[in-house]
């Protein structure tokens, strides 16, 4: 087991909200086709002012917003309009190009929650783009709670769509607890540690900590001292390098530049052949960053 520490990073503006990045680490790129992983909260939105990212675009991703508290309002370019609630995913797919912006409702003020990608292998990259809403049933028994989003576990599955076998869970235990989980042995898996503390077969993971396992077990064994709540991510390993920049995921240096060209095309002439905006978004639409210096490199198993 290998516990992965998050970095603090500003979602952008001076006094905007923080997040904690787990995924992509330097010695960790991927766990299944999870390849991004924000965390942050509980915010205190009257001094953060909440989430404000106005229209950006993505590509050659899934987007997985999960929130313990608090409401975000989505609008993209493929036409929904949804209101992203705790305890639901909400999974918008790029594909081949989206754009989408997120506020944090007027009504919320804590906001809490996780913000994930996932990679689409090579064959799925360019498909159309969609959104998905599911309101997972809790799955319950003494000292714990579960709500499977994303593949199967503890007798619950999910019925979204993804384009590779792949695991994703909110499990809260009370203080307390030894909780056996059988996995699927392919699978590599990651345990984040929202509030609380576990061992996680027996080693420990902080608040705020990702644990990293290798494939190979049948189960995996949490223990919780205190009430604790976690997510729990898997996949078989993606097997497939890939080029993530800004908002784009792409597999060479010049896909991801031709990517950023036709965005900011749009954004200046109003036309483009792979991007849009959402209708009706009360802000401007983001421009990317300036391009590196150096060449983009693909990352992965
Ligand atoms: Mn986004």
């Amino acid at each position: 087991m290998e516990v992965l520490t998050p970095r603090d990073v500003p979602l952008g503006g001076l006094r905007a909200m923080t997040v904690r990045r787990t995924l992509p680490q330097r010695q960790r790129s991927l766990i299944g086709a999870w390849c991004f992983l924000d965390h942050y909260g509980p915010d205190d939105v009257d001094a953060s002012q909440g989430m404000v990212v106005p229209p950006h675009p993505h590509t050659g991703l899934q987007t997985v917003s999960w929130l313990f508290t608090g409401e975000i309002e989505h609008r993209d370019s493929a036409g929904h309009h949804a209101t992203v609630r705790p305890g639901e995913l909400n999974l918008m797919t790029a594909g081949r190009g989206i754009s989408h912006s997120e506020y944090s409702t007027p009504g919320t003020t804590t906001l809490h929650g996780a913000q994930l990608w996932l990679a689409l292998p090579d064959s799925d990259r360019q498909v159309e783009p969609t959104f998905e809403h599911f309101a997972p049933e809790p799955v319950t028994a003494e000292g714990w709670e579960a709500r499977v989003f994303i593949g199967s576990l503890l007798g619950s599955t999910s019925p979204v769509m993804t384009y590779s076998p792949l695991l994703g869970a909110e499990l809260t235990l009370a203080g307390g607890t030894t909780l056996r989980v059988p996995v699927d042995p392919s699978y590599e898996l990651g345990v984040l540690v929202d509030f609380g503390s576990l061992t996680l077969d027996g080693k420990p993971v902080a608040a705020h900590e990702l644990g990293f396992l290798d494939p190979g077990a049948e189960s995996i064994e949490l223990t919780t001292a205190e009430e604790t709540r976690l997510l729990l991510l898997g996949g078989p390993p993606f097997g497939e390098k890939i080029v993530m920049w800004w908002n784009y995921i792409g597999r060479e240096h010049e896909e991801v530049v031709a990517y950023r060209a036709e965005w900011e095309r749009l954004l200046e002439t109003g036309s483009s052949d792979r991007f849009e905006l959402p209708e009706d978004d009360p802000l401007e639409a983001l421009h990317s960053p300036p391009l590196p210096n150096a060449r983009m490199v693909r990352r992965g198993p």
